[in-house]
């Protein structure tokens, strides 16, 4: 109607290609046409309500009845009603069921009594296919006590065959209930759907996993096979969402399920259990089917996600358990399964069978996650400070601030236990500005007794995410009093690569704030020295994998070798972690190496500990302050 009168509306359009528009004129005549529409459809209204204009209404009738006749006179009554209706009139019970299996009926009348026919019977067999359709009496013979058992056995309305005028409005009204009820089954069926589905993948949810579960695992197992379950986690997933954006997040989250299906069977049930995990049931496996399925899952997952024309890589780590060993019912499965998943995380195994063994760590683990927010708040954790030794000069260049955990039950925590839980619970933003809070507060104290030197602490991939983190530091700096020159961070490679336009952002910021930039455990990660090079980085530290086996490992000994000498071309200063012996010192040196830092010059120590490590080791090894 619109269009009609925009098409018809030659003031509109010449003011279009007159390219006279304004805003003011496309609003005024917006209105006009508003106001015409209106005043027109106003009009029509009225002219049907004066001609009884009602549109006719299609509508199609099972009529159970012996009387041609009397079938007659009911159409005739439906017509003048308005109703244009597609009828067949059945007598019988095998006739009456073939027409119901035929078509759609949208109504029902029927006769009560018929030769051949009850018409109860006729309801009791419309009801019977699960119909609920209107059913209505239109019957002769009918009196009180079997209109009451008729409504009772539940039909609709009864009509008497010798007053149809009330026929037309019991058709209407239950014609008008009946589309109710259809709205409101659809829209119990929508809530159904969205109780046991996923919204977003339309894959089962939760809720539909444990029910199969639940069944599955209640089959007796045979041929020693039984209920498995995998649990899927993406890694990295969240950085991707964190980069790209939810939306282009949630197209990645859509393609899991159709990728998984491609070496998944029929009777395999996939499920996303929410955020980027997966799960999937596999009815009836044993070991061997379920890390088959597994690998497979692994091997699929491989190929790279298309979004928006992008290759996106994602790694998945799956943990599986079996029933009924691992657990007799859906809540203990899946929680193992996630133990497992989180162990094939860790271990970077892609896939883990849940043990007892494993569990035996895993309390502890969720114990730790829960009270770490606590431990934080409530100053549990503190450093210890690793010296780093200038090669050439015996110099102390500066300390690594590492942070543990005084636990007040497990005591002391090694890092290594409670920063990826910290990493996956969004508590490493809070944890890193502690140890950056209290490492600056130590300098602070250092300098006030005339020690000077860098104070290094460790930032985390997450910490590359947080757009906030150079304005905290430099705050934290102001504060503190402690030159910027003096704090370094130390940046794993893993941890710039995760997001590498991201990480450049963060880091030419801290740059500018003045604070040095170091990358941490080179050589695990797959960066090459030239990309580094464009990082606003200082310092090159060579993983102590390599650097500890140095003295014996030819290979290794090659790689310091080279990481030293391209670093030195790049213009980077290099420090070699993980010293553990003399000889291994006096290679570094050999090598033009110029810092170094391991447990054969000190062990991570506590602040009031390295006054006393300098007074009682420097002096022997010509190191000064
Ligand atoms: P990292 O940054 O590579 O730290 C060096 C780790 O190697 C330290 O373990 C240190 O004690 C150890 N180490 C030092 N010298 C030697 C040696 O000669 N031989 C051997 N085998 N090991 C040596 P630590 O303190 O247990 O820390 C482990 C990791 O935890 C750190 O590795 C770092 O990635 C992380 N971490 C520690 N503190 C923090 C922190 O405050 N924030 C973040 N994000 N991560 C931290
Ligand atoms: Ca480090
Ligand atoms: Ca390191």
């Amino acid at each position: 109607m619109l269009w009609w009168y925009i098409l018809n509306n030659n003031q509109l359009l010449t003011n279009v290609e007159n390219e006279q528009i304004s805003i003011s004129g496309i609003l005024r005549d917006f209105f006009v046409l508003l106001y015409v529409t209106v005043k027109k459809l106003t009009k029509i209204e009225e002219q049907h309500k004066r001609f009884n204009m009602t549109p006719v209404r299609q509508i199609s009738a099972l009529i159970v009845e012996d009387s041609e006749e009397d079938t007659e006179l009911l159409l005739q009554e439906l017509k003048k009603g308005n109703y244009n209706p597609v009828h067949e009139r059945v007598d019988t019970w095998e006739t009456m069921e073939a027409a119901l299996k035929n078509r759609n009926w949208d109504i029902v009348f029927s006769d009560y009594t018929m030769p051949q026919f009850k018409g109860t019977d006729a309801l009791a067999l419309l009801r019977e296919t699960g119909s609920d359709i209107p059913f209505l009496f239109v019957s002769g013979t009918i009196d009180e006590d079997m209109a009451v058992t008729a409504m009772k056995a539940g039909a609709n309305d009864y009509i008497i065959k010798g007053n149809l005028k009330r026929l037309v409005p019991a058709v209407d009204r239950e014609l008008r209930e009946a589309e109710v009820r259809r709205e409101r089954n659809k829209a119990a069926a929508t809530i159904h759907h969205m109780a046991y589905y996923d919204t977003l993948t339309d894959l089962p949810n939760r809720t539909l996993l444990r029910d199969r579960l639940q069944q599955a695992i209640m089959v007796t197992p045979h041929d020693g096979k039984a209920a498995g379950l995998l649990l899927i986690d993406l890694d990295r997933f969240r950085e991707i969402n964190d980069t790209l954006g939810h939306q282009r997040g949630d197209l990645l989250l859509k393609q899991i399920g159709p990728r998984l299906r491609e070496v998944l069977q029929e009777t395999h049930l996939v499920a996303r259990l929410g955020g980027d995990e997966f799960g999937v049931l596999l009815p009836h496996v044993n070991t061997k089917d379920a890390s088959f399925i597994a690998s497979k899952i692994l091997k699929v997952m491989e190929k790279p996600f298309l979004i928006e024309g992008m290759p996106i890589i994602i790694e998945p780590s799956i943990g599986i358990a079996l029933s009924p060993n691992h657990g007799e019912n859906p809540d203990s499965l899946i929680q193992r399964a996630d133990i497992a998943m989180y162990v094939a995380k860790e271990n970077k195994k892609g896939y883990a069978f849940y043990s007892a063994e494993i569990d035996r760590h895993s309390p502890r683990r969720l114990a730790l996650l829960g009270e770490l927010r606590n431990a934080i708040e409530s100053n549990q954790l503190f450093l210890l400070y690793q010296p780093k030794i200038h090669l050439k000069t015996g110099r102390i260049t500066g300390v690594e601030a590492l942070v543990r955990w005084q636990h007040p039950e497990y005591g002391i925590v090694s890092p290594d236990q409670f920063i990826s839980i910290a990493e996956h619970s969004g508590l490493i933003k809070p944890l890193t500005l502690w140890v950056i809070k209290a490492a600056l507060h130590q300098s602070k104290l250092w300098r006030q007794e005339g020690k000077l030197f860098n104070m290094a602490v460790n930032l985390s991939a997450r910490n590359l995410e947080d757009t906030h983190l150079p304005g905290q530091i430099a705050e934290f700096l102001k504060t503190s009093g402690v030159a910027a020159s003096l704090l370094e961070l130390e940046l794993t490679e893993s941890a710039l690569m995760v997001n590498p336009f991201h990480a450049m952002e963060v880091l030419t910021r801290l740059n500018k704030i003045g604070v040095q930039l170091s990358i941490d455990d080179f050589g695990t990660g797959y960066s090459s020295l030239g990309y580094l090079k464009r990082l606003p980085v200082n310092q090159i530290k060579i993983d102590k994998s390599f650097v500890k086996e140095m003295a014996t490992d030819k290979e290794d000994e090659i790689i310091v070798r080279s990481t030293i000498e391209l670093s030195h071309n790049l213009g980077l200063k290099v420090i070699a972690e993980g010293v553990e012996s003399q000889s291994i010192l006096d290679k570094l040196v050999a090598l033009g190496c110029d810092s170094a830092q391991g447990y054969f010059i000190s062990r991570p120590i506590p602040s009031h500990e390295l006054s006393e490590w300098f007074k009682d080791t420097a002096p022997l090894r010509g190191w000064s302050l």
